[in-house]
């Protein structure tokens, strides 16, 4: 059983769509490439993934404050943070088959050729230089286009971050070491986006900036790579699965003075789930710079000096992607086939599944409307009639809901209900009336996979 699901990204994206999680963009349109939007229970599972970061990061510490800073800021932000001349990729043109390909990943990348092959090895294959592109988004702000309207779509949350500094500084009175976190979507001109919901051209980041004094910017870069494992761990994704690279020098981003990602071993392979770098002084020196504002701390005491930065960064889609494949699973019970997603049940769209066991019976029908009444105070629940109990399993199955409870003949006499979980398939009687603070408890207690 689970220890030969082969998990294939063909697989996560069709039980995404058959379940309403993710839908393929603008689909009556013909769609637009790598583009997506969330169905009801993609959108529940994201909610679920940013309020568990947004606690974690913030709601249960006292170092920490919150920020929503626009998506268009003044172009002059881009200039003074190196994105305007740096933050490009190697672009190759295929002059043959018109398709664009990164110059940096042209060992993974197709021909538009059959039999497929990479890019340069068929004679015909005519490819440009490699030219710089830029990947950020340009847009025009107000009436009139012209050089003075030219503005961006961020590319990343983190400036919002630097340049609300002193606001922060002065009105949340913080002193270093303290963080501002930040969620919010993020804009990328992909040369080559793919892979699902792995690389889009629109993304929501989760970050955080956490400034420090910088004799302290070793330890507290330490201190966020394991906080971020901790995290993944604590919701649920397996341990074997996930893996600490260290960038070596000529890898990293210019801001950057040392890089670590947390990787995630994807059907694509190990790749980047989040990265976490300590920026050092860069980012702040150069707003004081380029604005003429200085962004430095002042101790009471008059001592000044400008904080070091450490960020994890990540966004919901990663997060989103690694939490399907590892739940991913696929088991053969009393001889028919399950699938089922092994989600946390912090992660899994919806808590628990009312079901009256024949939807015919008006009594089962209103027991159970009912409960689903009082249990929808609380948490996500989901009320389902439709079709035999099996099938109405395997649906719940397949979106993760952990418990299912069903009303049946033995409920109508003595106010009782079947608790049915998810990974063991275990059943257990329960009194009706002590439904809301089961589900309470079973929520709250520690979970672990039983994939291998
Ligand atoms: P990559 O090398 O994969 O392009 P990156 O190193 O450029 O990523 P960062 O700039 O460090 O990425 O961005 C921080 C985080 O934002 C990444 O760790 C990832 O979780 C997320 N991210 C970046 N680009 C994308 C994208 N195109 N689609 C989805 N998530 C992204």
């Amino acid at each position: 059983m689970s220890e030969t699901t082969e998990v294939t990204m063909d697989k996560i994206v069709s039980l995404s769509r058959r379940r309403g999680f993710v839908f393929p963009s603008s689909e009556i349109y013909g769609g637009l490439s790598s583009t997506y939007d969330y169905g009801h229970y993609g959108v529940l599972m994201k909610n679920n993934i940013r309020s568990l970061w947004f606690q974690a990061m913030v709601q249960e510490r006292d170092d920490m404050v919150a920020l929503d800073s626009a998506i268009i800021l003044n172009p002059r932000v881009w200039e003074a943070s190196g994105h305007v001349s740096g933050f490009t990729d190697p672009l190759i043109d295929c002059r043959t088959c018109k398709l664009r390909f990164r110059e940096d990943q042209l060992d993974q990348a197709q021909c538009g050729r059959k039999p497929s092959k990479h890019p340069g090895e068929f004679s015909e294959c005519d490819l440009t230089e490699a030219r710089q592109f830029n990947l950020m988004f340009q847009t025009h702000v107000g009436a009139l286009e012209g050089e003075g309207s030219l503005a961006y779509l961020r590319p990343e949350t983190a400036q919002g971050i630097f340049i609300n500094f002193k606001n922060v500084l002065q009105i949340a009175r913080r002193k270093p070491p303290f963080g501002i976190a930040q969620i919010g979507k993020s804009f990328r001109n992909e040369i080559t986006p793919g892979n699902f919901l792995f690389r889009v051209r629109e993304f929501e980041q989760m970050e955080m900036e956490f400034f420090v004094p910088p004799d302290e910017a070793e330890k507290w870069h330490r201190y966020w790579i394991d906080e971020r494992m901790r995290w993944y761990l604590e919701y649920g994704l397996r341990e074997g699965r996930l893996r600490e690279r260290v960038h070596g020098p000529e890898e990293r981003s210019h801001y950057s003075l040392a890089t670590s990602d947390i990787e995630y071993l994807y059907p694509i392979g190990w790749s980047e789930l989040e990265g976490i770098a300590n920026r050092g002084e860069y980012d702040l020196t150069q707003h004081t710079k380029e604005s003429g504002t200085k962004l430095e701390y002042v101790g009471e005491g008059g001592e000044r000096y400008t904080p070091w930065v450490i960020e994890p960064a990540v966004s919901i889609e990663r997060i989103f992607v690694a939490m399907l494949v590892d739940a991913y699973d696929e088991e053969v019970v009393a001889e028919r086939e399950r699938t089922v997603l092994r989600l946390h049940p912090a992660i899994a769209p919806v808590k628990a599944a009312i079901l009256p066991l024949i939807a015919k019976n008006s009594d089962m029908v209103t027991r159970a409307r009912k409960l689903h009444e009082v249990l929808r105070k609380g948490q996500i629940v989901e009320y389902d009639d439709g079709g035999a109990i099996g099938r109405r399993y395997r649906r719940q199955d397949e979106i993760g809901t952990p418990f299912a409870f069903t009303i049946d003949e033995q409920t109508l006499q003595d106010d009782t209900v079947t608790v049915r979980d998810r990974d063991s398939l275990a059943q257990e009687r329960l009194p009706l009336a002590g439904v809301p603070d089961w589900l309470d408890d079973a929520l709250e207690r520690p979970w672990q996979t039983p994939k291998t």
